[in-house]
């Protein structure tokens, strides 16, 4: 089957938002096999939205929107959609329940504005949108099936999980891809592809694509089958063989982030942590604190932006600062030492580095950055020369302070 994606809003074409909602549709299509044959974004403009849907309602045998459904945006897309296909706009008891029980449950009163949700074109199905109080909507016309969806990304997925595949494979497609995730970090990109590629090319069925960001290189395995079972097959082998490959630079096969593995790995070692942050300013600590349940085991932090404050809360020497500076592994070791003592904590991780842009010397660079791992039997230190910008080196320090705690996990008898 041949799809047609379109996705609405003004800030797409003019360079103030990135278009995820395509790459994202397409990417569930593609599992689905079927195949995306245009793609075309346009303003919350009738008439263009008018001109691109009647064209795509002409040429495709599924047609998906994103955009221009909730009252802010003057349901444009619906009222385009009704006058297209015919149709009057009609009163949906449903959703209208639905969107007045998405205020209550705030403690809100429906605002009237929000009523003209619940008017959708007659013969559509409401599809429930469970994040938001724009409802998506399906509608058929001479075998061409149309679905209308929020832009909002997180309301559109969770609409295309729970409804747009479900009712597609009611309809006969068949999910014959199947997609893996490797996740690596601390590997340059052509690294990752030099040690992948050979292999991948011998693999049936399967497809490679590198997703580099500033944190890591993911690598996507796309595999088909003659089945469902079949491409799952291929999915896990490709993986497990791709995961081989890149060894310890692995940290999971999945969609887990690192945070999430750090953490599981502490629960499972039943051990706590405490960070000492300068360069990331809290970056460590906020990654941390995205997993819900890390409670558990990250019992807190010290920003200690200043010497003084290295000193003061976490027992770094005058001497030390004064000997190394406050850049160095000297420093990093005495930040993770004092903070896993002061706090008690099993683990203790700290971050020191010069994140620029200005503040670099020859010794020191910009970007030059110094983690530490301490605990109980052990401990471990790197020296890092990240490049980017203030934010990226950022970033980075964050990411490989969280790589360094995962290997000192994996061999916490290790020094
Ligand atoms: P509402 O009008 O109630 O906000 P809507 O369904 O009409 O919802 P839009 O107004 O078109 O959706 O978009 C809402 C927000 O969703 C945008 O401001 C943007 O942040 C995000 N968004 C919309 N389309 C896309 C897209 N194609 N890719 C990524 N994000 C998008």
């Amino acid at each position: 089957m041949n799809a047609e994606i379109i996705t609405i809003g003004r800030e797409l074409l003019d360079g103030s938002l990135v278009d995820t909602n395509t790459a994202y549709v397409g990417s569930r299509l593609r599992v689905l096999g079927a195949t995306v044959t245009r793609s075309t974004s346009v303003p919350d403009d009738p008439r263009a939205i008018e001109e691109v849907l009647a064209r795509a309602m002409n040429s495709a045998d599924i047609v998906i929107t994103t955009g221009g459904l909730g009252p802010t945006s003057d349901d444009r897309t619906k009222h385009v959609v009704a006058r297209l296909l015919d149709r009057q706009l009609v009163l949906d008891e449903e959703v209208l329940a639905s969107v007045r029980s998405h205020f209550e449950s705030q403690g809100l009163a429906m605002p009237e504005i929000n009523l003209s949700q619940a008017m959708i074109p007659e013969g559509a199905r409401a599809i429930d949108n469970a994040l938001g109080t724009a409802p998506g909507l399906l509608l058929e016309r001479g075998g061409v099936i149309l679905f209308v969806l929020p832009g909002v990304p997180v309301e559109m997925k969770r609409m295309v999980e729970t409804y747009v595949i479900p009712f597609l494979e009611g309809r006969g497609l068949k999910r014959l891809a199947e997609e893996r995730l490797v996740r690596t970090t601390g590997v340059p990109e052509s690294e990752v592809a030099e040690l992948v590629d050979p292999v991948a090319k011998r693999l049936a069925r399967t497809d490679v694509a590198y997703l580099a960001s500033a944190t890591g290189v993911d690598v996507l395995l796309i595999c088909r089958g003659e089945s469902a079972a079949q491409a799952r097959r291929t999915a896990d082998r490709a993986a497990e063989r791709v995961a081989e490959l890149l060894g310890d630079a692995v940290y999971a096969t999945g969609e887990d982030s690192l945070e999430q593995v750090v953490g599981y790995l502490l629960s499972m070692a039943g051990k706590s942590l405490a960070v000492a942050e300068s360069c990331t300013g809290g970056r460590l600590g906020w990654r941390l604190t995205r997993v819900s349940g890390s409670s558990e085991y990250f019992v807190g932090g010290v920003i200690s932006y200043s010497n003084e404050l290295k000193k003061k809360l976490l027992g770094v020497k005058t001497g030390t600062l004064r000997k190394h500076g406050a850049v160095s592994a000297e420093v990093a070791e005495e930040m993770a030492d004092g903070v896993r003592a002061r706090t008690k904590a099993d683990y203790g991780v700290a971050i020191t580095g010069t994140a620029g842009p200005g503040g670099g010397t020859p010794e020191k660079p910009v970007g030059l950055v110094h983690i530490a791992v301490s605990w109980e039997r052990g401990s471990r230190g790197e020296r890092y020369q990240f490049r980017g910008g203030r934010d990226t080196v950022r970033e980075r320090a964050a990411q490989a302070a969280l790589d360094l705690l995962r290997r000192a996990l994996m061999n916490p008898r290790g020094t």
